[in-house]
């Protein structure tokens, strides 16, 4: 039996902080697990593997590789793959692994199951998985002759085990050309130096009801005023009031604020999946029926262009 392959995430060396989730994961495939690290930054990162029960490691290392780069981390893969003879390749559940796990599956010609949370080996693979940013749980099964999966971030902890291995360190140079790192990180920019959406201690956000993107001009003002940010939903984005950093929910920044502000917001499940975590939330909507005003902790039924800029004359 084969190892299960499992690529570790890291950005220049440093190890994603569910990287290991992946390894606790493969552990319960019970068949040994294999870790892989692509660029020779993480080359540091193979020798703290021996604790969390890995066996070997194989180091992808290319000119090519010197930052991420989906599609050539995904052929680097295909090509570790074909010479490992594996038939399990697992990598955490991020943005970065579903990506780099979809191109290993549209190589290989092999259906990929994200956000997995169990799998039980079998003829077929009984698997569970997360799904539509958490509001649904799915029993799913995989007949592939290949077997691609990504690990739903913290379903899995990464304890060490009691006795330490020392894994065989195994560098692979594959053939990469110039096209598979078409897509590949250059340069990094932080767009919000200080507090970011997802940092914030207080978000306002706005929604349809905002009207406009010159709407959102007191909303800036009260958010200053409570040193917070501002956040927006889907529809906002769409009509491209807000670049899409600002949007929060399932497919935008998941929010875990001291205060939430939802005005001329409804509150779809998409959209409450990233503001749920927030500790306190203000709602302000015309509609008193609206799925956020019900979740809300607290609630102003009204016209959010008056009750805005009312808050913001009482903070004055
Ligand atoms: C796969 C998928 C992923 C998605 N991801 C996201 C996501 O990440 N984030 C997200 O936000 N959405 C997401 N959506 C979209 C989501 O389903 C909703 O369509 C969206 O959240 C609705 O935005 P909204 O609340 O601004 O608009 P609406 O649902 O149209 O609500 C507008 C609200 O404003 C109120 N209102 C109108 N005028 C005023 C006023 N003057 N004063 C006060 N209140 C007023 C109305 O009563 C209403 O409640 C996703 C959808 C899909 C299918």
């Amino acid at each position: 039996m084969t190892a299960t392959l499992v690529l570790l995430d890291h950005d220049r060396g440093l190890l994603s902080e569910t990287a290991l989730q992946a390894v606790a994961f493969a552990r319960s495939l019970g068949q040994g697990v294999d870790a892989v690290l692509i660029g020779g930054d993480a080359e540091p990162i193979a020798a703290t593997l021996g604790p969390y029960g890995v066996d070997r490691v194989h180091l992808i290392v290319h000119e090519h590789l010197s930052d991420f780069a989906p599609e050539a981390w995904g052929d680097a893969l295909a090509q570790l793959v074909a010479i490992s003879g594996a038939k399990v390749a697992v990598t955490t559940g991020t943005d970065r692994g579903n990506e780099v796990l979809a191109h290993l599956g549209a190589i290989l010609d092999q259906p990929m199951v994200a956000n997995v949370t169990t799998a039980e080996p079998g003829e077929p693979w009984r698997l569970s998985r997360i799904r539509w940013g958490g509001s649904l749980f799915e029993h799913v099964e995989l007949e592939a002759p290949f077997r691609l999966m990504t690990v739903a971030p913290h379903s899995w902890e990464s304890p060490q085990q009691a006795e330490s291995t020392e894994p065989v360190i195994e560098r692979f140079e594959p053939t990469l050309d110039e096209t598979a790192s078409r897509t590949r990180v250059v340069d990094r920019v932080t767009l919000n130096a200080g507090v970011t959406l997802a940092t914030a201690p207080v978000v306002v956000s706005g929604g349809r009801g905002v009207g406009s993107a010159d709407g959102f001009a007191p909303l800036e003002e009260l958010a200053a005023m409570l040193g917070g940010v501002v956040g927006c939903s889907r529809v906002v984005t769409n009509n491209g009031w807000r670049p899409h950093t600002d949007q929060v929910g399932q497919t935008g920044t998941r929010i875990a604020p001291d205060l939430y502000i939802a005005c001329g917001i409804s509150g779809a499940i998409q959209h409450w999946v990233g503001a749920m975590a927030s500790k306190k939330i203000l709602a302000i909507n015309t509609d008193p029926e609206a799925n956020m005003m019900s979740k809300a902790d607290y609630a102003v039924v009204g016209d959010l262009h008056e009750v805005v800029p009312a808050l913001i004359e009482a903070l004055r």
